[in-house]
């Protein structure tokens, strides 16, 4: 692992929630033309892109209930796939770039979560934690997702520190090491597959006897003489020494029987949570709770309400797929603001509609 200090995904450590509002009070005076709520690659991006549209956004970047103020990437180290960058780049200062090129061309930044929405009107109104009341025509969600967590004791401590849930950024940090992932569908076979590139061994750890993941993804993991499998286990506990993880204490769930596992990595492939509490029963979710949008475009079933990042997006869940969306979803908002475009509701399993007017 990098010589970086641990870091944790949970609030903990996370600055207090404002007591004051950290946007002007001025900005209640106001009709906004767009807010955008969330600040990871998604949600710069549609700043970049509103604000060089002159719709003058507002960006609340949340600092508790969603992660951390910049998002995921801001938990990661070498960021080497980014585009552009061909020496890599860290995560928090490619979002740093990315915050200082939205305020360049006037996005004013709001920092503290938002504490409640109302969507019912043409003009949308948000709260923030300090009482700060904001209106706006349109409304851009880029909240993010939380990778599901095993809530067992050493996760909090170890995390950064051997535990991560992102093979595609750390994975490399283990060459020649053994590492476990955690779950048994798609994203476990694949982080796998992956961490094989670098790992003498990777143990998939499943809590049952049978994969979720699809057939081709589990030959793929099956025939790979680097991958092994222990089924019905679930962790217990997360072990380290002198701050690094050093195994897990694994129960076997039919038995109840606790044996240890060395290792020096683990990674979690058991889903993410989106950050849509904010939207229950306004916006449409799928069965796993993303935020559904009117593909090709970011619109909810909410006129004048489009999501992008990964709270919509359960697929790819890339830094670059999240800044596409940000673009689409600032394109859209400034389409439906013009009335060039007016794209309708739509429930789940409807077919898109697109109206041009
Ligand atoms: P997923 O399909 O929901 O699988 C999560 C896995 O984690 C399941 O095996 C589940 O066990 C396990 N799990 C959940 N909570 C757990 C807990 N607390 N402790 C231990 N295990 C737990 O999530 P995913 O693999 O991230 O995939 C999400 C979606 O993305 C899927 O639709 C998938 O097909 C797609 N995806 C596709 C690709 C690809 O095609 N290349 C790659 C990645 C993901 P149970 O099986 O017992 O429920």
């Amino acid at each position: 692992m990098p010589d970086t200090p641990p870091i944790s995904l949970s609030p903990k450590g996370a600055p207090a929630p404002a007591s004051e509002p950290t946007g002007s009070p001025e900005l209640a005076d106001t009709v906004h033309e767009t807010i955008i709520i969330g600040s990871g690659p998604a949600g710069l991006t549609a700043a970049i892109y509103a604000s060089r549209a002159s719709l003058e956004p507002i960006l609340i970047e949340g600092v508790l209930d969603g992660g951390p103020t910049g998002g995921q990437l801001t938990l990661t180290t070498d960021v080497e796939n980014f585009p552009g960058f061909a020496d890599g780049i860290m995560g928090p200062e490619l979002i740093q770039n990315m915050r200082d090129q939205a305020a360049r061309f006037g996005t004013t930044f709001v920092t503290e979560d938002v504490t409640s929405v109302d969507l019912t009107g043409e003009v949308k109104v948000l709260e923030t934690a300090s009482g700060l009341r904001l209106s706006t025509r349109s409304l851009i969600v880029a909240t993010g997702a939380k990778p599901r967590r095993l809530e067992v004791p050493g996760e909090d401590e170890l995390w950064g520190a051997g535990v991560s849930a992102c093979a595609t950024c750390d994975g490399f940090f283990f060459r020649d090491k053994q590492v476990i992932v955690v779950g048994g569908g798609d994203s476990a076979m694949e982080e796998a597959t992956f961490l094989t590139k670098f790992a003498s061994k990777v143990t998939v750890v499943h809590r049952r006897d049978q994969l979720r993941a699809s057939v081709i993804m589990q030959e793929r993991a099956f025939k790979n003489d680097r991958i092994e499998f222990v089924f019905n286990a679930t962790v217990a506990e997360i072990k380290g020494e002198n701050g690094l993880m050093s195994g897990v204490v694994l129960t076997d769930t039919q038995t109840g029987a606790q044996t240890e596992l060395a290792a020096d990595g683990l990674f979690l492939a058991i889903g993410h949570i989106p950050n849509t509490w904010l939207f229950d029963d306004v916006l449409t979710t799928d069965a796993e709770g993303y935020l559904v949008v009117d593909e090709p475009s970011t619109a909810t079933n909410v006129p004048g309400v489009f999501a992008c990042g990964d709270v919509m997006d359960h697929t790819y869940r890339q830094a670059v797929t999240a800044a596409g969306t940000g673009c689409r979803a600032a394109i859209d908002a400034e389409r439906y603001l013009a009335g060039g475009h007016t794209v309708t509701a739509v429930e789940p399993e409807a077919e898109p509609t697109v109206v041009a007017s």
